[in-house]
């Protein structure tokens, strides 16, 4: 008896995956979704939006989506098409031989199974770095975020303080973008000059709604139940002296990590673990048949919807390979 090959497996289940598969599912491709296993936050099955309460720029929400209801209702719409679902990762990956094999793994069930695969849509996300706090965690969706796109409109940061941890460019992004709403932005940075390039540091510096709090690291994010974040507690590491600063947010710019390590050696990545795409406007990677989609192959945009849109091409750029192939 002949084993089973699968046409398309999807990796991961965030908007680029679910999109994929609503794409995969509709060609006939009957695709299966390794949807993460949910025995961390990195492996969640509906990936980064499950922890985010309101979604309000996803378009076709008027009064915008909890996250969850999106990702629920776009499982569901996949799965309408045929999609197939296990909960489980790939915890291994051997993309040196046709078909592709895939060692997948449910660590809450103690489960492994070998999936093989003519063709692979890798959409595993990125994750933001926080500062590792437990009041960090207690305050999420209460004032502490990692995305200022996703949450600086929010009623809650609207001409009201809120201070940002990083130095890097993607610092100066978060800060100088919250100064639309936010009344004053602190930027809280370990050492007394920006990573950020030349021209976005200047641009930090020169806004005069941001305040750079030099030589200093968040202790506590500070707050109630009720209110959520009401202000943080900084210390200043040259002279170990602290302060609090009254705040409504406390947005953690301290980078992304791509969900990628598993790749490694198997498929080319950037320096900082982005899975790299062949040319900015398809989803191929360096290896025939394996395709990319989503914030693991994209440091600049990491927004659900861009993901989703990669999804799309993942899908379409799958079925023309396939069909290149003769694979039917
Ligand atoms: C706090 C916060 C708020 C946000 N709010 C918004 C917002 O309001 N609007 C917006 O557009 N964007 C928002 N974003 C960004 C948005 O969540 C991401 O851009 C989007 O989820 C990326 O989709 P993705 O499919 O690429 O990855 P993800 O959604 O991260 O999904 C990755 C998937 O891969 C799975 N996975 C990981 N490793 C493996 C593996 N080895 N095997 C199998 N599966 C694996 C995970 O379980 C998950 O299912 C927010 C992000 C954060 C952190």
């Amino acid at each position: 008896m002949s084993e089973k090959v699968e046409r398309t497996v999807i990796i991961g289940s965030g908007p680029a995956g679910w999109t994929a598969a609503i794409y995969a599912a509709r060609a006939n491709l009957n695709p299966l979704v390794l949807a993460g296993d949910g025995f961390n936050r990195d492996r969640f099955p509906g990936g980064q939006l499950m922890f985010t309460s309101e979604v309000e720029n996803y378009p076709g929400f008027v009064h915008g989506v909890s996250g969850q209801k999106l990702m629920g209702t776009l499982q569901e719409q996949a799965e309408r098409f045929g999609t197939r679902v296990e909960t489980a990762v790939a915890a291994k990956i051997d993309l040196g031989r046709r078909p592709f094999v895939i060692q997948a793994s449910d660590e809450l069930n103690s489960r492994e199974f070998v999936v093989k695969a003519h063709t692979l849509i890798i959409s595993t996300g990125a994750s933001a770095n926080y500062l590792g706090l437990e009041s960090e965690k207690k305050y999420e969706n209460l004032g502490v975020s990692a995305c200022a796109v996703c949450d600086g409109a929010l009623p809650r940061f609207r001409d009201q303080p809120v201070v940002v941890v990083g130095g890097g460019d993607t610092a100066v992004e978060e800060a100088t973008y919250l100064t639309k709403f936010a009344s004053r932005v602190y930027l809280v940075h370990r050492r007394d000059t920006l990573r950020a390039s030349k021209i976005m540091a200047a641009r930090a510096t020169e806004n005069a709604k941001i305040e750079m709090v030099w030589n200093s690291v968040v202790q506590e994010v500070l707050g109630n139940d009720q209110d959520g974040v009401t202000g943080v507690r900084v210390k200043n590491i040259k002279t170990g002296s602290t302060a609090e600063i009254a705040c409504r947010g406390m947005f953690a710019a301290i980078g992304h990590t791509p969900n990628t390590a598993f790749l490694r050696g198997q498929v080319d990545l950037d320096e900082k673990g982005y899975i790299k795409l062949a040319d900015a406007f398809r989803s191929a990677t360096n290896v025939p048949g394996v395709f990319a989609a989503g914030d693991c192959a994209d440091s600049v945009y990491r927004q659900a919807i861009t993901a989703a849109g990669m999804g799309c091409k993942a899908a379409i750029d799958a079925e023309r390979w396939l069909a290149s192939e003769g694979i039917h």
